[in-house]
């Protein structure tokens, strides 16, 4: 484990620098490396994760006990569906694009050239500690690219078995894990890297632009934000009430395209929220009380005390808890929560709640949510609950997010043939599959010109009657 000390920090030494710059010679050389060669690493990827999915489980057990379901289907199969997705078409991704010559490039052949970018960092959240460290990877690794990654500290057995992983597949000039607390991102974050793959809070996405623009480095965020649902009068109830139960409290709240506050039609809200409690009753209870095993926890004391806070702050100002609010310190537990009649100037509806505490918010007319939508930052996902064609089209169409999944929630991230990615405040720049891809290169233009020709001399001066007419005629049809 590579940690620097307060002392090397203060002297200002940089203990990053000899593998940077030890990747930095390498990823020139993996300019010239086949496909075949990057398919190979990942496949590589792929046959250890299937070897060790137990100690997946386990480590991501003791960190957070997340079930181990859970584990599969986050964690695990997203960064296999990633992998097996890119070997199926790295060749066309990878491939020159050739694009037409418009008439004032006339005898010209280009080419789009997908090259890697290089270097690249990737620095990782603790909710899905292992996907959204390796997914990342799998896209530098696909692109071409070497990459240090910097898993999060909040989840220590999770970061400690990427680095047992990346050492025993990678030498460590192409791939490295970094891990530490914030200091260690702080210095990684002074290099000049190619590219840095961010994943966490708007809060610290500032900060990572910020030092990357020191460099001028390219960026992608993926951050977070408050992603709204809105369950018009027209929707399936039940349906509705399942499907937001599940990918609400799944991983416990703790995920970043989970609905973090839900706009109800008045007509429909009593019945949405009883069908909503038989949906958690269902999932999330064994007996009357929640599950130990299909229900996971709050990852540290901190967090715990947040979201306790949060609840404690919504009902001293006359918020009401319509079912939940249970909280065992010891276990870091806390009972998936439904709340209503949230005081105006509540804390849950100013900032990311990011636990399984969901405010219910009646609503009267579409224009009035969408009025409040428009009001807040633009949300990672947006989720519309509705029959209705005209309303979802008027969602689509008039307000702007990340992601939008009508009829379902947080499955979109999951679909590997959409980008996916935040929208200013809730991130810059997209990834998965292609988009992943396209992120950890550089769209270089080659344009092959005729040996002895080209359209353009018919421009160089000295410039006579005729080349100004021909730049006007020019100027106004092509
Ligand atoms: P975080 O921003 O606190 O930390 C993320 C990473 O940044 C960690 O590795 C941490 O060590 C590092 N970091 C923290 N403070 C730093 C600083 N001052 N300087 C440099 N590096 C620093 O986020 P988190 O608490 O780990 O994760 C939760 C957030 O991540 C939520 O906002 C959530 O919505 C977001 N998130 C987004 C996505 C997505 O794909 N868009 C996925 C998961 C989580």
């Amino acid at each position: 484990m590579q940690m620097e000390t307060k002392a090397e920090a203060r002297v200002g030494v940089n203990p990053y620098v000899k593998v940077f710059e030890a990747q930095k010679s390498r990823s020139q050389m993996l300019r010239s490396e086949s496909l075949a060669d990057r398919k190979y690493k990942l496949k590589k990827i792929e046959r250890w994760l299937l070897e060790n999915t137990d100690s997946v489980v386990e480590a991501l057990y003791k960190d957070f006990k997340k079930p181990e379901t859970e584990v599969f289907l986050s964690e695990i199969q997203p960064v296999t569906a990633e992998i097996r997705h890119a070997l199926r078409n790295l060749h066309k991704w990878a491939r020159p694009k050739r694009v037409p010559a418009p008439l004032t490039m006339l005898g010209t052949v280009s080419h789009i050239h997908l090259e890697p970018k290089g270097t690249c960092l990737i620095i990782a959240p603790w909710n899905f500690p292992f996907m959204l460290t390796v997914l990342p990877l799998v896209e530098a690794i696909a692109a071409g690219n070497t990459a240090i990654l910097k898993p999060s500290e909040l989840t220590p057995n999770t970061a400690q078995l990427i680095e047992d992983m990346v050492g025993e597949l990678f030498a460590e000039d192409e791939v490295k894990v970094v891990q530490g607390e914030v200091e260690a991102s702080r210095q990684l974050l002074t290099l000049p890297f190619d590219h840095i793959f961010f994943t966490g809070s708007p809060a610290v996405g500032k900060i990572v632009m910020e030092a990357a623009s020191k460099n001028l480095t390219s960026v992608t965020l993926e951050l977070g934000g408050k992603s709204p649902v809105i369950v018009d009068k027209t929707a399936n109830v039940a349906d509705a009430a399942e499907k937001i139960a599940w990918s609400k409290f799944i991983n416990c709240g703790q995920t970043c395209v989970a609905p973090d506050h839900l706009y109800v039609h008045e007509s429909i809200e009593n019945k949405f929220t009883e069908e909503l409690k038989r949906a958690l009753k269902k999932r999330f209870y064994e007996n009357g009380k929640v599950s130990e095993i299909d229900y996971g926890r709050i990852v540290n004391d901190r967090h715990f005390k947040r979201l306790s806070l949060l609840m404690e702050d919504m009902v001293d100002n006359g918020g009401e808890i319509l079912h939940g609010g249970s909280v065992e310190a010891e276990k870091r537990l806390i009972e998936p929560t439904l709340v209503t009649k949230l005081p105006t100037t509540s804390k849950l509806m100013q900032e990311e709640i990011f636990g399984p505490i969901l405010p219910i918010i009646p609503f009267s007319s579409l224009d009035e949510v969408i009025d409040k939508i428009l009001q807040m930052p633009k949300p990672l996902a947006l989720y519309h609950y509705s029959r209705s064609r005209s309303n979802s089209k008027r969602i689509i169409e008039e307000l702007p997010a990340g992601g939008i999944c009508i009829n379902d929630s947080v499955v979109h991230f999951t679909h590997y043939n959409l980008p996916f990615g935040g929208v200013n405040n809730s991130g810059i720049g997209k990834s998965h599959g292609y988009y992943g891809f396209l992120a950890f290169s550089n769209q270089k233009p080659v344009l092959k010109q005729r040996i002895g020709f080209t359209t353009v001399k018919a421009f160089y001066p000295p410039y006579n009657q005729l080349i100004k007419k021909l730049t006007r005629l020019v100027a106004k049809y092509l």
